[in-house]
Parts: structure tokens; sequence; C-alpha cells
């Protein structure tokens, strides 16, 4: 059975739609990431299968049962963290996950014994006596997850679960969910972040209102012929430095990003010399050439033309 079960859906807010036709399924016990960027419908999509919104067409289904005619059923196997910030700043740590256990009417000694037990599960222990005000951004994500991962959920739902995280504490938190997952619980998850995709087992990614791929993230750099990609900066952006550039190569395509430009080749170091040289010809400084292995950033840029993260 499948954990998650996305056919045809469709959303519109007034008279604009933001889903158009989204397909997809998710295995019990995958990692899936849904990657887009800003305003691609994300956090619609991660509401609907939280049965916090509607969808106006199409079907969403959780371990078999459906998101709108057996929301009651879903909200029980389902944790989820929304995107907006929920936590009592002026509570502890202790206090807002037992907030959350005794809404669901858990007797109290039972719910004491679930909090200690989560705050644990989380590495939360020595910070329960904590204001949540006083949380690092790290700490807060963790204590979020926990309140979404009471007994008996089965897939946890995370919208943009590392934003205004680190580098490092993102490193940890994902490593987190790796071990939940490992423990049994599915995990879908959306992201505008390239890295937070990297750990998926599965990565879908959205474009227009759909779903254009999904696939494991190593296959999906191969399918999309990613094989080197040199990012160039330039003294100066105008169409003779986009001509330079695009006669440098043979075959491809050049892409425009928010600071230079990217190309995908297979032989990066036969064109670069002639790229600094072409463009040196017509007084256009380079001042940065690298290059590097794809990302799933990098797959993304490829697939949509367009930028993960918009300036
Ligand atoms: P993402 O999470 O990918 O950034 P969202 O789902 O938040 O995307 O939003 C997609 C589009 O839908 C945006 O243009 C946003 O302004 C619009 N939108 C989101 N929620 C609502 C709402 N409740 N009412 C009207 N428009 C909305
Ligand atoms: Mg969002």
């Amino acid at each position: 059975m499948k954990a998650l079960k996305i056919n045809g859906l469709s959303k519109s807010y007034s008279n604009s739609e933001v889903l158009n036709g989204v397909t997809l399924s998710v295995d019990q016990g995958e990692m899936y990431a849904l990657m887009g960027p800003n305003g691609s419908g994300k956090s619609t999509l991660a509401s609907i299968i939280a049965c916090t919104n509607t969808p106006t067409s199409g079907t969403v289904e959780v371990f078999g049962f459906d998101v709108v005619k057996e929301a009651k059923k879903v909200k029980k196997i389902i944790g989820y963290v929304p995107q907006e910030k929920f936590l009592h700043p002026l509570l502890t740590g202790e206090e807002n996950l037992l907030y959350f256990i005794r809404l669901l009417g858990t007797p109290k000694q039972e719910a004491l014994r679930m909090t200690v037990e989560l705050l644990e599960k989380m590495d939360l222990l020595k910070d329960a006596k904590k204001r949540v005000s006083k949380y690092s951004g790290g700490m807060r994500k963790k204590l979020e997850v926990a309140t979404a991962l009471l007994p008996g959920v089965k897939l946890l739902i995370l919208d943009e679960p590392t934003t205004g995280l680190d580098p490092s504490t993102r490193k940890k938190f994902l490593t987190k969910l790796e071990e939940i997952r490992k423990e049994g619980v599915t995990i879908f998850y959306v992201t505008h972040i390239g890295e937070d995709a990297e750990i998926a087992s599965k990565v879908g990614i959205i474009d227009e209102g759909k779903i254009i791929i999904e696939e494991r993230p190593e296959i999906l750099k191969k399918k999309t012929g990613l094989f080197n990609i040199i990012n160039i900066e330039t003294s100066i952006r105008n169409e003779s430095v986009d001509r330079a550039l695009k006669n440098t190569i043979t075959d491809g395509k050049l892409l425009k990003t928010n600071n230079g430009y990217k190309f995908f080749c297979k032989e990066p170091d036969e064109i670069i010399d002639v790229m600094i040289r072409n463009l040196g010809n017509i007084g256009c400084r380079t001042t940065r050439i690298e290059t590097t292995v794809p990302s799933l950033e990098d797959v993304y840029f490829k697939l949509t033309e367009k930028n993960l993260r918009r300036c």
C-alpha cells in the first residue's frame, strides 16, 4: 500500500490555479522531497494532505484513506509541521509538547510520559524546562517535529523544515529525520532548498502546478544528462557577453542565473580557456569561474530553466 497517493490534484484560489493536476505517490518508508521555488504551491499541497485545506478537484489518499471523505482517519495517522511558527514562545519545550498531547485527550500521566519520550527522541530533554523563546532555530524545529510525532503517526508532513537553519544545524536536523524514517515513519517534505532534497530517497519536482518528474536523486541527475557544470560570473552582463559565451559552446545550452551564467557540459576544461578568451576579446573580465558536479538545484534549473531560490 502507498503511504500517499495523489491523483490529478488541482487547487485554485479565486481565479488563479496553483496546482494543476498533481499526480505523485510515496511508498511506505520513503523519504520523499517535493522541490519547487517559492509560490509553486508546495504549502498548498502539504496543507491539503494534512486536511487543513481542500482540493478543487482530484484525490489524495493517505494509507488508502481519502483526505476529504475520511479526514478523521487521516488525521490520526499524520503528523504535520506547517511552514508558519506555531509554538508558544513563553511556554517551555515540555509545556508546549504537553499542550499538544493533552489536546488529543490523553490522560495526564500518560501525556507526561509521552512528552519525556518525545523530548528524548529529539535530543531536547536537557532543554525541556527552557522557554521556547530561548531556543535556537534547530531546537525549535526539533520541538515542532516532536509535536507532530505522536503515537500512531505513520506519515510525517514537513513544510520547508530547514528554513532559517544554518548549514551545520540543517545537516544535523536532516540526519534526525533519517533516524525517524528508519524507525518506520514515512516522511514527505517540501522544500525550495536543493541540499535538503539530496538526502531524500525520492525527489519530485513541481513546475507550473504539475509534477514534471519524480526519481531517486542520483537517477535524476543521470536522467537529466548532467555531467559537469561551469559557473561563470562576469564584470558585465549584456547581449554581447551572451553572444561571446554562446559562440564558445558547440552543444548544450547556456543558462542565465541570478549571478551570472551556467553551462552544462561533459568536458569543462576544454571550454573554459576559450570562454575566458572570447570574453576578453570584447573587454569583459571573468570575475569567477568554477566547475562543479551537479546538485539537485542544478537539476531543477536544467529541467525548468528557473531558479529554485528566487531572488
Ligand atoms: P509555496 O509554498 O510553494 O511557496 P504556496 O502554496 O504558499 O506556495 O502558494 C502558491 C500560490 O498560491 C501563491 O501565489 C500564493 O500567493 C497563493 N496562495 C496561497 N495560499 C493562498 C490563500 N489561502 N488564498 C489565496 N491565495 C493563496
Ligand atoms: Mg510554502
